[in-house]
């Protein structure tokens, strides 16, 4: 009798960030033969090592709601808008726009959420479950996030609005100023600033790119080729099969495809006539380290009235802010900063050496409606995992899984109900 033959699949994962590392994680261990194909020097350099390092279920509101238009006029008459946007020529921003409005109506956003919040929760449990079989060390902080209100209607509104999460299965708590000051040290002498805060008990948090960085070692311990400095410029199609990937070092080929380039997704797509609804959301990211003696904050949290988001990566601390629609663009001046330094200065004034600040812009790769594109699109051997928005660092895990299964015949274990690409 002959011996039966193993076929190892051969797979090319394009992007090297969170998603694209988590997901070559998942097929590594189902067997895949895996590269990794970056064009930086480093993995998990682009949104995964800028954001704020929540890990937020509790922050899986969809940003098209029924308030974002007004928002956005707002911010086209100049206001000091959470999202803003700046009209230019690009016709693809317009496009998106039309369909972001059309998610903006109450049903319409409260079913987003939920997909979101679904895919947020399973997503935290897998990256406990890969925490653990791995013995990853990323700076994490389990004890919830923080959503903050400086007045007492915004606390209200805040309140009211969390409700949805909490009925379907985050755990939160009110708390007071005074409260707030008891819980973490850092409010106690600006807890009089303060209306109070929801914490999401079920939040957390933690350093994407050190965690990128140690799965990329699994990885590599498992066999898969990292590739950096690698450019992905095209796919090579014919009928429903993507051939290879025309890349600045060479055609490669593989078995399977992932397509997991962040806000490059779409570009590069195009090149195979799949068009992805994904478009850049500027943010703008600062680390300081710690003072010796500072006090600092040791739990996550947003400021909900000036929308800056902040974590504590080890010995650094890490601010963000900011949405901006302004296209690839990934400029930024001291300007950009403001709301950032004011919120350090009024809230942490003590907590780190702010004049010595590293600072960046990093693109959101955005879907009009909030939820990732999973899956298959218009190749059998194509498989999507792009546009994790504002929430990349959360649904990373999950939808890394989620794409690994589809790819080796195993049932995902979330319905993809709202994640693919015709939805
Ligand atoms: C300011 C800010 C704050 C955020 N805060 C949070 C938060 O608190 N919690 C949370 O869950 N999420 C947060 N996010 C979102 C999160 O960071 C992203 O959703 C996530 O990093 C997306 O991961 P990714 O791997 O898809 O993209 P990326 O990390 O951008 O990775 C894509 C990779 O593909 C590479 N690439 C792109 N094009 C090409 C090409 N043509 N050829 C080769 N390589 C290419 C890039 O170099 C990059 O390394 C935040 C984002 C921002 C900007």
């Amino acid at each position: 009798m002959a011996p039966t033959e193993v076929s190892i699949v051969k797979t090319l994962v394009l992007g090297g960030g969170v998603v694209g590392v988590t997901t070559a994680y998942f097929l590594a261990k189902a067997g895949h033969e895996v590269t990794v194909i970056e064009e930086k020097d480093g993995v998990g350099l682009e949104a995964s090592s800028g954001n704020a390092g929540i890990i937020a279920p509790g922050h899986a509101f969809a940003w098209a709601s029924p308030a974002a238009p007004r928002m956005l006029w707002e911010s086209l008459r100049g206001g000091e808008t959470a999202i803003r946007v700046r009209l230019g020529s690009d016709p693809r921003l317009y496009a998106w726009g039309a369909r972001f409005l059309r998610e903006c109506a109450p049903g319409r956003s409260r079913r987003n959420t939920l997909v979101k919040l679904r895919l947020c929760q399973y997503s935290q449990a897998v990256l406990g479950e890969v925490v653990r079989a791995e013995g990853i060390e990323y700076h994490a902080i389990e004890k919830g996030a923080l959503y903050l209100h400086r007045d007492p209607a915004g606390l209200e509104a805040g309140v009211k609005k969390m409700a949805l999460l909490a009925e379907h299965g985050q755990r939160q708590e009110i708390l007071s100023g005074a409260e707030l000051a008891r819980l973490d040290p850092v409010f106690a002498p600006v807890a009089h600033k303060i209306a109070g805060a929801v914490r999401d008990l079920g939040d957390s948090s933690g350093d994407s790119r050190l965690f990128v960085e140690s799965l990329a070692r699994r990885c590599q311990d498992m066999g898969t080729v990292v590739r950096l400095g690698v450019r992905v410029a095209a796919l090579q199609a014919s009928g429903d099969r993507v051939d290879a990937v025309l890349t600045s070092h060479g055609v490669l080929t593989a078995d399977s495809y992932v397509l997991a380039l962040g806000v490059g997704s779409p570009a590069v797509a195009r090149t195979a006539g799949v068009g992805l609804p994904i478009y850049p959301a500027k943010g703008y990211s600062s680390t300081f380290p710690l003072r010796a003696n500072g006090l600092a904050p040791t739990i996550p949290g947003v400021d909900e009235r000036w929308l800056v988001g902040w974590s504590r990566l080890g010995d650094r601390l890490r601010l963000t802010s900011t949405a901006e629609f302004v296209g690839y663009d990934w400029g930024w001046t001291p300007r950009d900063f403001g709301n950032i330094r004011s919120l350090a200065r009024d809230l942490f004034p003590d907590a780190a050496d702010y004049d010595r600040g590293q600072y960046r812009a990093c693109l959101r790769p955005m879907t009009p409606d909030g939820p990732p594109i999973l899956g298959l699109g218009r190749h059998r051997n194509l498989f999507l995992n792009c546009g994790h928005g504002h929430l990349g660092w959360t649904m990373a895990c999950g939808t890394a899984r989620i794409v690994a299964d589809l790819m080796t015949g195993r049932m995902p274990e979330l319905d993809l109900d709202g994640l693919t690409l015709r939805r």
